[in-house]
């Protein structure tokens, strides 16, 4: 069995893995990369937010990412009952990224992970982390197992990046089952090309159609001419369906429910069968201790109505390699209010803005007859990813205002909240 001894150990080589392993190779740390996958690999999370440029600027790794034609995205759009809102990033109040890209993960992964190996870090692909000992003499002791046999590795720390696999979640049961919520989605890739795309209206954007205050259907279009397509809401709406023999049909059954989308699609060719992820949502009881860091979608996942997954992804991984550098260089680092306060209090307000989507609340502002610029430009720098921005009331604020102003577009509007807001 080989043994390595490197200054980080890093578990994925996702969006969170790439960005934590390229900043602590450029600052001169030996750092490796053990990855259970063979790239390109699939993964959901394909319409991306403006926050992750300056990550990926930051990294080094947004030239790799510019030279490949992924679709621009600069904004969405959210149908409801025959209304559109235009969220437009350009609106941004807050100073940083107004665009992004909505990608295959598959290709736009292996982008990150071929730019990272360029940087000299060795990704050791189709090994899976089987076991991690924190309390090893040299630090963290971690055994991999790939078809090659198994590997061996030390290092002072380890970056748990590994995403749905929860490497360190499982293994020291970190995980907080208490809340679930009972949201599901289903998915898959539409072999479109672009001569059905030329019969629609906006056929790049990506596009958001809200079927039930729970349900809500999603439409990716990827510049390779396939179209990322999902349902996501609360598992009553899927039962029916779900009694089909394949999930072909199902997704093709809730189609027939969508009313600006369902013609385009319902009799497309999928690239793959339909995948379901139930109970999507999880936390932890904690995101570090002694040797260790989780970042990612490992260190939690709330919801894909906003696209918040790779943003955290790259901030997570990002500032964990930060703390990891001064640590590496001798400075103590206080992991619990540094990085884990910084990441609870980002993912408390996209958690109030989920919230207040799936109450109603922010459907309700996204589909009033008129907001004030001024809120709406604080909105869309959340739903860009500035959700540190302090100077944001919408930030600071992030428990109230939505409700606050919800209720007053109601009462504007003249309209019962229950009236219009349609309903599971
Ligand atoms: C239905 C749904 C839709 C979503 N839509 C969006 C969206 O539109 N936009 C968005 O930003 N996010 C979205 N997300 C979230 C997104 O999937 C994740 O947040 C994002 O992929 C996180 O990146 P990551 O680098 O943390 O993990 P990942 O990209 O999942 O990478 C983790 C890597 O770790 C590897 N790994 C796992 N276990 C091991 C092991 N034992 N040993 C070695 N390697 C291992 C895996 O093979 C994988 O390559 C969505 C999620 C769901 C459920």
């Amino acid at each position: 069995m080989s043994m390595e001894h490197v200054d980080a150990l890093v578990i994925g080589a996702g969006p969170s893995g790439t960005a934590a392993a390229a900043w602590l190779a450029d600052k001169g740390h030996k750092v490796v990369i053990i990855e259970r996958a063979i790239f390109p690999r699939f993964v959901i999370g394909e319409s991306l937010l403006p926050l992750s440029m300056g990550h990926w600027e930051e990294t080094g790794l947004l030239p790799a990412l510019q030279a490949q034609n992924f679709a621009v995205k600069e904004g969405a759009r959210f149908y409801r009952d025959g209304k559109l809102f235009n969220l437009a990033f350009g609106q941004n109040y807050t100073q940083g990224w107004t665009w992004t890209w909505q990608v295959p993960r598959a290709d736009f992964d292996d982008v990150l992970a071929k730019a990272v190996m360029a940087k000299g870090v060795p990704i050791h692909f189709g090994h899976e982390a089987i076991s991690v000992d924190l309390e090893h003499e040299k630090g963290v002791h971690l055994i991999s197992r790939g078809k090659d046999g198994t590997k061996e590795f030390t290092a002072p720390f380890v970056i748990d990046s590994s995403g749905y696999g929860g490497v360190l979640v499982k293994l020291l049961d970190l995980g907080d089952t208490r809340e679930n919520n009972g949201r599901m989605a289903l998915f898959t890739h539409v072999v479109e090309g672009d001569t059905k795309r030329a019969t629609v209206a906006d056929p790049m954007q990506i596009s958001f159609e809200v079927l039930a205050r729970d349900l809500w259907f999603w439409s990716i279009p990827f510049s390779n001419g396939n179209t990322s397509i999902g349902f996501v809401g609360h598992r009553d709406h899927f039962q029916e369906a779900l009694k089909s023999p394949t999930k072909s049909e199902t997704i093709r059954k809730m189609l027939e429910g969508s009313h600006i989308f369902g013609e385009r699609f319902k009799d497309g060719k999928f690239d793959f069968e339909p995948k379901v992820i139930d109970e999507y949502t999880h936390y932890n009881l904690s995101l570090t201790g002694p040797g260790y860091v989780l970042t990612g979608n490992c260190a939690g996942f709330l919801d894909p109505v906003f696209s918040s997954g790779v943003g955290f992804a790259t901030e997570s991984g990002l500032l964990a390699a930060k703390l990891l550098d001064r640590q590496l260089k001798g400075e103590t680092i206080d992991w619990q209010v540094e990085y884990e306060a910084h990441i609870k209090k980002g993912a408390a307000v996209f958690r109030s803005y989920v919230d207040d989507w799936y109450s109603g609340d922010l459907q309700d502002v996204f589909f009033a007859n008129k907001v004030e610029q001024s809120h709406k430009e604080r909105i869309i720098s959340v739903l860009a990813g500035y959700v540190w921005d302090k100077s944001n009331p919408y930030v600071t604020k992030h428990d109230r205002l939505i409700k606050a102003l919800a209720h007053s577009i109601r009462m504007e509007e003249g309209q019962d909240a229950e009236l219009i807001r349609p309903t599971k």
